[in-house]
């Protein structure tokens, strides 16, 4: 295995449980869940399906569980559902989307900002008719922060626009809220403001709150009851899941320092762009920085101990609790 980078900004999913946060899953109370409902792991449910303002919610090993479970009870064969590009549900799920909850993709362009389709085109393009062989285009799915577009947060407005829009054309609306933790830090709104209108959500504990596994997913209480059946199809109902759970809940109190990480990417993205860099302007804890070959900087950059990923056709350095300013700035004066 190649040696880890001294400063890993590659993801801020490489965060790791601190002691209060041992401690709390050491701690947790505990049952079976399968058999009987894990109490920790109902607590996380309840405690995150109120803070997204929702009935009910359901603990999944991960985000993409989540997703695919959301997709799976709103799709059919023969439909069609809408993503705007580069979204998670398209290209970093191994197609399930398709192939588990038989869906065809449909790839939106960014044309109403930065990770979200325009109003006209969720409109143009969900509207219903068509001979009886066309695909029925049934669900909008949405991402906030969108991991690929840089974290672009969606704001409230935008967000009440296209769900209106999509219910116009009454689709369905999942939002694949892996990071709507941060949306909301940067935007200071409550998260309940930007899940508004939505069928289900999915959010994730495990990025950078330290958390070592686990999402969530929150929609109606029947909507619930059979995510849970599809779970237990997958292969995702745990047992003493509460030790688990007991991270998320620890996660869900610290979601304020979040906020130093959106910092840190400000700094370092003005740091790159003083340096020569073309970066975006970070909403959140997500740089991206064009390259003609972001393989080989990203190869570069771990020569010099720093962590990044290429993805999107450019270099995507994420800022996270494990890296502090002095980080940041270690960071911009190797690359001087
Ligand atoms: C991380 C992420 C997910 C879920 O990823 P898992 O590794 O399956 O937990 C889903 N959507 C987005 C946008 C993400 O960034």
């Amino acid at each position: 295995m190649a040696p880890l980078p001294q400063i890993d900004l590659r993801s801020d999913t490489v965060t790791t449980p601190d002691d209060d946060m041992k401690k709390a899953m050491f701690d947790a109370p505990l049952g079976d869940d399968v058999l009987d409902h894990d109490p920790t792991m109902a607590k996380l449910e309840e405690t995150v399906a109120d803070v997204l303002g929702f009935e009910a919610a359901l603990w999944v090993p991960s985000g993409s569980m989540g997703n695919v479970i959301a997709l799976m009870l709103h799709l059919r064969r023969g439909d069609q559902f809408l993503a705007p590009d580069f979204a998670h549900v398209l290209g970093s799920e191994l197609g399930t989307a398709a192939w588990l909850a038989l869906g065809m993709p449909r790839a939106l362009p960014h044309d109403g900002g930065p990770g979200r389709p325009s109003v006209d085109t969720v409109r143009r393009e969900g509207a219903a008719g068509g001979p009886y062989f066309a695909l029925r285009t049934t669900l909008l799915c949405l991402e906030n922060t969108h991991n690929f577009a840089g974290g672009a947060v969606t704001g409230p407005a935008d967000w009440a626009n296209l769900v209106a829009a999509a219910k116009e054309n009454e689709l369905l609306v999942h939002l694949d809220g892996a990071r709507l933790w941060n949306a909301a830090v940067a935007l200071e709104v409550p998260p309940s403001e930007l899940t508004r209108g939505a069928d289900t959500v999915t959010v994730c504990m495990s990025k950078g709150l330290g958390a070592p596994v686990g999402s969530v997913l929150a929609s109606d209480a029947t909507r619930i009851e059979e995510a849970r059946r599809i779970r237990k199809m997958l292969g995702g109902g745990v047992r003493q899941g509460g030790m688990l759970a007991a991270a998320g809940l620890v996660a869900l109190q610290s979601m304020d320092r979040l906020a130093d990480d959106h910092a840190n990417a400000r700094v370092l993205a003005d740091g790159l762009r003083e340096r020569g860099w073309t970066v975006t302007d970070p909403d959140t804890n997500i740089v991206l920085a064009d390259s003609p070959d972001p393989s080989a900087t990203v190869t570069e950059l771990a020569a010099k101990g720093i962590g990044a990923v290429s993805v999107a056709g450019k270099v995507r350095f994420v800022t996270h609790r494990d890296v502090g300013r002095a980080d940041v700035e270690t960071v911009l004066h190797q690359l001087a």
